[in-house]
């Protein structure tokens, strides 16, 4: 029998497993739930409990819809000029896109195409094997000390890049500047990111350190202190090299990535910095109070400086508190992974929304 004759014979079912063997198979980053009742108290996302600036209302409502006939700017010049004023850097040093998850991805593509491990902490972001997966780039998950502060010197070592997210996440625990530093320092040879998704409740930006290092990529977003997750804003700042080298994959892959809408709003938002400001300090004034409310009760938690709190139970499981919570309609993120579960994130909301938490918890652990 020939080839072609074979092939002529196969069974249904073989033909199926054909195809399907040429499939890219992925488990995904699985987000956290966006219910749509619209009663219940969100503490699972981390999004801002604040609306976005007033700026951003205006520039909405500014908007010109007749404009959307035509596709944006695929420069998107406003956003990346507004974006290089504010952090006192060239326009060729910025790089935005769809979210920092957008940014991130697009980094991973651009930069980690060695072949050799790239690193990260073990508990981390939850994307970042993902994105290895499915880039097929190798990878080493880098255990955690004990209090969950990562060791400098373990990206120390040769790899073929380096992720870190700065303050880090669901831990909320931030890593000081100079073991950041001594981080890229270290690694002449291949490309460091910082993931600086809750840097404005508290962490030490790496931004000025892209001067000094050409390697170094921080990543940053709308999404937490910004109010604007739902706009789909994150961009980078790097060495003018690097951000070169993001926007030729880009352009290779997606040219018209953020829409007017966004871009527009985006930029409108940047305006107002005092309003930025208030919003991450009220985040930050609840955040410490409920600290000490949640120790009172016996939980446990690493020092956050981010806008959610990353807390053991006493006397109860995680995952049952996270039962009995989503029953009053209020939610939190459990991760049903070894050492996470048990704990429970919560993102920091209004006064009145982490009242109502605390008085839930009280409730359910009778306290
Ligand atoms: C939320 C988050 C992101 C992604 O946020 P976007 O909404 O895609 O900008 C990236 N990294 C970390 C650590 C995050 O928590």
């Amino acid at each position: 029998m020939t080839e072609e004759e074979r092939g002529a014979v196969r069974t249904e079912e073989e033909n199926i497993m054909n195809w399907e063997e040429k499939v890219k198979r992925m488990v995904p980053y699985v987000p956290g739930e966006q219910p749509k009742r619209k009663d219940i108290i969100k503490l699972n996302t981390n999004e801002c409990p604040y609306p976005p600036a007033p700026a951003v209302k205006k520039a909405l409502q500014e908007f010109d819809y007749e404009s959307l006939r035509l596709y944006p700017d695929p420069d998107c010049s406003i956003l990346v000029e507004a974006l290089a004023k504010r952090f006192h850097k060239k326009p060729g040093q910025i790089f935005v896109g769809v979210g920092s998850d957008d940014v991130l991805a697009m980094a991973f593509m651009t930069f980690f195409q060695s072949g050799e491990k790239i690193l990260f902490p073990e508990i981390s972001y939850s994307f970042y094997d993902v994105w290895a997966k499915l880039y097929d780039i190798p990878f080493e998950m880098v255990p955690l000390k004990e209090d969950f502060s990562i060791c400098a010197d373990d990206y120390c070592k040769p790899n073929g890049g380096v992720v870190i997210a700065n303050p880090n996440a669901p831990t909320g625990l931030a890593a000081g500047l100079s073991d950041i530093e001594k981080i890229v320092a270290a690694n002449p040879d291949s490309v460091v990111i910082v993931d600086e998704a809750y840097v404005d409740f508290g962490g030490e930006s790496a931004v000025d350190l892209v001067e000094k290092y050409e390697n170094l990529l921080v990543v940053q977003t709308y999404s937490k202190s910004r109010s604007l997750a739902g706009l789909r804003v994150g961009y980078a700042i790097g060495s003018e090299k690097l951000i070169k080298y993001m926007l030729d994959v880009k352009f290779s892959f997606n040219s018209y990535t953020l829409n007017r809408l966004a871009l527009e709003v985006g930029t409108a938002s940047l305006a107002d910095e005092e309003y930025f400001r208030e919003t991450c300090g009220k985040i930050v004034a609840t955040r410490e109070r409920v600290k000490g409310e949640l120790k009172e009760l016996g939980f446990t938690f690493p020092d956050s400086s981010t806008n959610f709190i990353f807390a053991k139970p006493t006397g109860i499981t995680a995952k049952e508190l996270f039962e009995a919570l989503k029953k009053e309609g209020i939610y939190v993120r459990f991760f049903d992974k070894p050492v996470l579960r048990e704990y429970l994130r919560i993102s920091i909301g209004t006064d009145e929304e982490m009242d109502r938490l605390l008085a839930a918890i009280r409730e359910i652990v009778g306290k």
